[in-house]
């Protein structure tokens, strides 16, 4: 390339075309064949340090891209691959894609106006257009973020610093020693980093006991505030999960509202998957009360399939992010008030300018089809929990709830609970060892569970019963090393769970791992 630099000329055109018909080239032939590559970490570390990244001479860009594509992209996950299926780590919009090139290539900084005119305004139309596909009021108003773990980062700040009167000036207060976040124990471990960060302890937040679904019970919350108030503890907010990243379980959200206002906390909504729901006529009631959170975690690098990082936290009140300003004589002048400056609702500085990448894919798409890929996988999801209440080898952990599936490998010949475990953890390191699918594993009341987080649209319900055919396959492959088979306790149930949002879910369901009590932790 001799000129390094985009400047609209046309010889700066024909580079960049080039260039990009050159990564285009390379994702063709490089595209994983499979799920994930059977390759050690060790061997794809080695080939990675073959690479000097900063030699004295530049090597030509269409080399480079050759390189990179045959080391890094071909050995890659591949998330289109129906049979990866372990994260919320979707395929995304190639409109979105595509623009990202866009927004790379002009590099507004979201910082300040004089950085970026018009992208601050679509900055801010597009946070109110989803905060209004929310519910959120008129004057709602929010700002981009990395991901979810900063959205709840920085709601969980408006919430503290609403606690101590307003911003965070001289310090927290004495009597925040007191002061506790309650959640529910299923909540996303960012909700405790958070308050790690925030100088309150990641023990601040207390964790309300679920049911079989992982729903927070309102009567466990309803103990907790009194177990709260008995030991002097100010709950300074409450935390709603809409999609847990396990069960996908979704919080009675109104009745958290309610609680929260009763108290006078902070009702935070951690709706980094559930608010894909909302595109959805159909689902969207599942996120009843989310309409009335201070603030919201949505992010669209899940569901809404926009390549990381496509975060907002979204607040009720555009003034309650006013706490954050803090003027600088160089960027947001306290005498320029006539434009707005972004920064003022960041915990960011420099800031890419995400928006662009969702506006236009979003307008590209348009609602409609989004919606139908949702419901697509929620229905995915529920079919899953079909097949592996019929299948004689699986067992279904929980009815799925929304676009997570827990279940586990339970063939004919086993064994105690921790063979079971053993066998699970074994089932999952081999398909991912041997390349052929990324299972998610997690455990649920202690014991472990294989996971599919369905956020592929583009998987078939074909695909899940190849992909679960596999997975028992695996199971009875490895259970044939198992040195002690014993006689499985009890017979296969003959009816299905109800598996379908919702309203028809039964949330006292009970688990083959049963509920488990918590009492209040100070
Ligand atoms: C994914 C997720 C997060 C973290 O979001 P990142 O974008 O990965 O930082 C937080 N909460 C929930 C419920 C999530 O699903």
């Amino acid at each position: 390339m001799n000129s390094q630099f985009f400047d609209g000329t046309a010889e700066s055109v024909a580079v960049l075309r080039d260039a990009v018909a050159s990564v285009l080239d390379m994702l063709a032939s490089n595209s994983p064949h499979q799920p994930f590559p059977a390759r050690t970490p060790a061997e794809l570390r080695a080939a990675i340090e073959a690479f000097d990244p900063l030699p004295a001479r530049g090597v030509p860009f269409t080399d480079v891209i050759k390189e990179a594509g045959e080391t890094v992209v071909a050995s890659g996950a591949r998330v289109v691959d129906p049979r990866c299926a372990a994260h919320l780590h979707a395929p995304t919009l190639m409109s979105s894609a595509a623009t990202e090139l866009a927004i790379g290539v002009t590099n507004q900084s979201m910082d300040s106006f004089d950085q970026a005119p018009a992208a601050t305004y679509a900055e801010d139309h597009l946070v109110r257009t989803i905060a209004g596909v929310l519910g959120l009021p008129e004057q709602a108003s929010g700002v981009i973020t990395s991901g979810g773990t900063a959205s709840n980062l920085l709601g969980l700040l408006l919430a503290r610093d609403r606690a101590a009167g307003g911003a965070n000036v001289t310090g927290l207060p004495p009597a925040a020693a007191g002061w506790r976040v309650l959640a529910s124990q299923a909540a996303h471990t960012s909700v405790r980093q958070a308050c790690a960060v925030l100088g309150l302890g990641r023990d601040a937040v207390v964790p309300v006991d679920t049911d079989g679904s992982g729903r927070i019970r309102l009567e466990a919350l309803d103990e907790t505030l009194r177990a709260a108030e008995r030991h002097g503890h100010q709950p300074i907010a409450i935390v709603g999960t809409a999609g847990t990243t396990d069960t996908g379980a979704i919080d009675p959200l109104d009745a958290l509202a309610q609680r929260a206002a009763q108290c006078g906390a902070w009702f935070h909504v951690d709706a980094a998957v559930g608010a894909g729901l909302a595109l959805s006529h159909r689902l969207a009631p599942m996120l009843r009360g989310i309409e009335k959170a201070d603030s919201v975690t949505a992010d669209l690098h899940k569901l809404w399939w926009q390549p990381i990082g496509a975060s907002m936290l979204l607040v009720r009140d555009a003034g309650s992010t006013h706490g954050l300003r803090e003027p600088a004589d160089y960027l947001n002048r306290a005498e320029d008030n006539d434009v707005l400056n972004l920064v003022d609702r960041s915990l960011d500085t420099s800031r890419r300018f995400d928006a662009l990448k969702m506006l236009v894919s979003l307008r590209a798409t348009g609602r409609d089809r989004l919606a139908g890929f949702v419901e697509h996988l929620v229905d995915l999801a529920a079919e899953a929990g079909r097949l592996i209440h019929a299948h004689p080898e699986l067992e279904l952990v929980v009815p799925p709830q929304s676009i997570t599936v827990l279940f586990r490998c339970h063939p004919a010949v086993t064994t105690t609970d921790d063979d079971l475990d053993a066998l699970n953890t074994d089932v999952q390191r081999t398909l991912l060892g041997e390349g052929r699918a990324v299972v998610g594993r997690t455990r649920l009341r202690g014991r472990v569970a294989l996971k599919l987080t369905l956020v592929n649209p583009t998987a078939t319900a074909e695909d899940i019963a190849e992909l679960l055919d596999l997975i028992s396959a695996t199971g009875r492959r490895r259970t044939a090393n198992c040195p002690s088979p014993r006689p499985r306790p009890g017979p296969h149930s003959s009816s299905p769970p109800e598996p379908d949002p919702p309203s028809r879910v039964d949330h006292h369901q009970k688990t083959p791992f049963g509920p488990v009590e918590r009492s209040y932790r100070p």
